[in-house]
């Protein structure tokens, strides 16, 4: 089937448009400044990119854009919208109403609105890119594929906050977890590469990008996520602290005033590994500063590495073993070193990384020695992918 698979944010709404069954990326794109003025960018593999400037007021525009560019003669890859079956729509927070995909339909938009305190940034702007696809294409079928909704199947004992049980009950705050469509599409795949059913394996996934989070899942069900309610929480990550004491935030306001959205901006986008080196929120250019001796940069990643190690030490915990430990995400997948020093020091629990098999960039492929217990595995994350193929199967069995 041809999907189109629509990440819809604020100002901005990535899409691809792929075959669910072939894999094959016909078109992806990306339309920036909605709500400014509006810029497309449009990429076909084989042809060069096309980029304009086209107004976008709304979502709606940057729909009909991307539209206009998909059916193009010059730049486009169908002659018809009708040739797209479906569209999927990546939406953030799917709170406790969803377990997995939906076909979007009027009950479904009522849940995606109750969770919008819960996702308060991107759940309104979901909402728009989904609206905006059913004004303008009403006859193609939509699907929702929630951040949330892999981390479903935690226990009660990995989701519930040790706070007053009447704010669970009452305001549902409890983990929720994010990045679930990546965590579920890298445990998949991992179970393929190894050839063993997902059933009888114990895995821990790393989502290592400028968000970051792991989750423990034992027999192809997550078991515990780093994230909490909101992507706030877990290890230190680009520009976001992961878990602090709540009594920095009293003292730091106490002292400076701040009120809370001061202090959740500086949390949000001024802490993490950014925060600690005062170079970057990027691995790359912190890595470059560490290496020509800025000790802030090499202590900020001596951070990150040592917090997702202590994670991974307790997700083997939760999991009671380890088969397979797999990276993916901007710096899981491109960062050797990092790659290393997170997994140098498990030896104990049976983690044996190749240097030579490790040294490699966005490519599925084992890292680990031969003769390691636990495989380590390198898997690029398709989130795109996973939405397509959720659409397309939702799609079909209507
Ligand atoms: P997002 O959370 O925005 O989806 P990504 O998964 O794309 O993030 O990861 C982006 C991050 O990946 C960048 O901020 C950068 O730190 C890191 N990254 C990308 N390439 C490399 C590389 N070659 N070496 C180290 N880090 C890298």
């Amino acid at each position: 089937m041809k999907i189109l698979v629509i990440n819809a944010g604020s100002s901005s709404l990535k899409y691809q448009f792929m075959d669910s069954d072939t894999h094959e990326v016909y078109a992806k794109g990306l339309c920036e400044r909605i709500g400014i003025d509006g810029r497309l960018t449009h990429k076909v593999p084989g042809r060069e990119d096309f980029k304009s400037d086209v107004p976008m007021p709304t979502h709606g525009e940057a729909i009909q854009s991307v539209l206009d560019a998909l059916t193009s003669a010059e730049h486009g890859v169908v002659s018809n919208v009708s040739e797209i079956d479906a569209v999927g729509h990546r939406v953030l927070h799917g709170g406790m109403a969803f377990t997995e995909s939906c076909i979007i339909n009027d009950a479904c938009i009522a849940a995606i609105e109750e969770c919008i305190p819960l996702g308060p940034l991107h759940n309104p702007a979901n909402l728009m890119g989904i609206r905006a696809c059913q004004k303008i294409m009403p006859n193609t079928p939509q699907v929702a594929v929630f951040d949330t909704a892999f981390h479903m199947t935690m226990p009660e004992k990995a989701y519930t906050y040790a706070i007053p049980y009447e704010y669970y009950e009452k305001d549902k705050v409890r983990r929720y977890g994010f990045h679930g469509t990546s965590h579920r599409y890298v445990s998949a795949r991992c179970a393929d590469m190894l050839g063993k059913p997902a059933k009888d394996l114990k895995i821990i996934t790393c989502h290592l990008g400028n968000g970051s989070s792991l989750a423990a899942v034992k027999g192809g069900k997550c078991v515990d996520t780093t994230m909490g309610l909101g992507p706030l929480a877990g290890f230190p990550m680009g520009t976001r602290s992961g878990d602090i004491d709540a009594t920095i935030l009293e003292y730091l306001m106490g002292r400076y005033g701040y009120d809370i959205k001061e202090m959740l901006n500086i949390l949000n986008k001024k802490s993490g590994v950014l925060g600690i080196s005062g170079v970057s929120s990027d691995f790359r250019d912190i890595g470059a500063a560490a290496e020509a001796g800025n000790h802030r940069a090499q202590l900020a990643l001596d951070v990150f590495y040592y917090s997702v190690k202590k994670y991974i030490g307790a997700y083997a915990a939760a999991l009671g073993g380890v088969d397979a430990i797999v990276f993916t995400a901007g710096v899981g997948e491109n960062d050797a070193s990092a790659r290393m020093a997170i997994a140098s020091g498990l030896e104990y629990m049976g983690v044996k990384m190749d240097p030579d098999a490790n040294n490699i960039r966005g490519k599925e492929a084992v890292i680990s020695a031969p003769d390691s217990k636990v495989q380590v595995l390198l898997i690029p994350t398709n989130e795109e992918l996973m939405i397509a193929q959720d659409t397309a199967e939702l799609v079909r069995g209507r």
